[in-house]
């Protein structure tokens, strides 16, 4: 079927991406379902960092890619073997579970390998490629474009595997639905999972954006007092309006003398890590969502893990099971305990993301949803 999408031309475009326009948004080809995929008709997909990262380089992935790995849409078909039923909305995630390899069987501690595999490669779980470039008739063969994380939600719809979604009810609306599948699965997981800290444990967030603000909120939620570190102040206002007892820049809190036994770093940079590592109590544990370019090294002190009792953990995906926890994060937001609406900072469409790009790259983004 003819769909519209925003693909990803090349990898390590000079910002401001508005000018130099590494995405363009046009016309794709996308094959039918296959065996346990989904057609999924696209409502609402987030902007996340980790899309950023591919556009200017530091997470380099095969191009040409549709983008975007957080959304949530509603199945218009399915194919053999699929056993979610038209009409269902989904959460789409970041990362296939095939369910049948040892890392899965890790309860979430280690990514799915098979899926891991499918999404460096830029296919789908199931394996190959359903994108191609529009072509008109007769005009050659078309060429194959990479899917995203098994994802690739930047388009007016997607086929992916069944292992990629959650369902969940119509009462959560999209735009809250397509947070789950990212954000609050990396930040809260990271918190629920990895963190697990102990009723009242006091929780500090490092690096306050989408995903550090669903780790703040989840905390928030399940009754710890936190505390949010980022260096751009109005994120450290909203951080206060949503619940953190402090909210601080880096130096600040260093010159505090800030401590907390769960400490979440979720800004991707070698800075941030030593931050959350220092702000760190002993026996605590640094939990590291981030990520950095590959060639990021940080510094701290082996004799404080020691002589301190410290752990870091690092998280991807939040360590989660997406099927065990999305629901998790539904029945806290239909409680009014998850105000995940103030998350979003923009509603944008396919053509603004260009310019979207530069703001998440300037800090001045959360989240923004392009909606469909
Ligand atoms: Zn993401
Ligand atoms: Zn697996």
């Amino acid at each position: 079927m003819r769909i519209t999408g925003a693909v990803l031309e090349r990898c390590g475009a000079p910002a401001p991406y508005a000018e130099s326009r590494p995405v363009t948004v046009g016309p794709l080809e996308l094959d039918p379902p296959g065996d346990g995929e989904v057609l999924v008709r696209i409502e609402a997909a987030g902007l996340c960092h980790s899309d950023l990262s591919v556009v200017d380089g530091n997470r380099a992935r095969p191009v040409p890619m549709l983008l975007g790995h957080e959304a949530a849409g509603v199945v218009e078909a399915t194919g053999p073997g699929a056993r979610l039923a038209v009409g269902q909305r989904v959460v789409m995630t970041f990362l296939p579970r095939c369910g049948q390899c040892a890392q899965c069987a890790t309860d979430g501690r280690l990514p799915c390998a098979v899926g891991s595999a499918a999404n460096a490669a830029g296919t789908l779980v199931g394996g190959g490629r359903r994108l191609r470039r529009a072509v008109p008739a007769g005009s050659g063969e078309a060429q194959e474009v990479h899917h995203h994380l098994g994802v690739s939600a930047f388009a007016s719809h997607a086929v992916v595997s069944e292992t990629s979604v959650v369902p969940v009810d119509h009462d959560v609306p999209p735009d809250i639905a397509a947070l789950l599948g990212c954000a609050v699965l990396t930040g809260g997981g990271a918190v629920v999972n990895a963190g697990r800290p102990a009723p009242g444990d006091r929780v500090a967030v490092v690096g306050l954006g989408g995903v550090g603000m669903a780790a703040l909120l989840v905390a928030v939620a399940l009754g710890h007092e936190v505390v949010g570190v980022d260096a751009v102040p109005a994120k450290l206002d909203l951080a206060r309006e949503l619940g953190a007892t402090l909210a601080v820049g880096p130096q600040e809190a260093a010159d505090q003398g800030l401590r907390a036994p769960v400490v979440i770093e979720a800004a991707g940079s070698a800075r941030a890590f030593e931050t959350a590592y220092a702000v760190t109590a002993p026996g605590g544990t640094t939990v590291t969502v981030g990520l950095p370019h590959p060639d990021a090294r940080a510094s701290i002190s082996p004799l404080s893990l020691t002589a301190e009792a410290r752990t870091v953990v690092g998280s991807y995906l939040g360590s989660a099971v997406p099927s065990r926890d999305i629901p998790r994060y539904v029945e806290l937001w239909r409680a009014g305990r998850l105000p995940l609406e103030r998350l979003v900072s923009d509603r944008i469409t396919l053509d603004d993301l260009p310019a979207a790009l530069d703001r998440l790259a300037s800090g001045a983004a959360l989240r923004q949803l392009v909606m469909f």
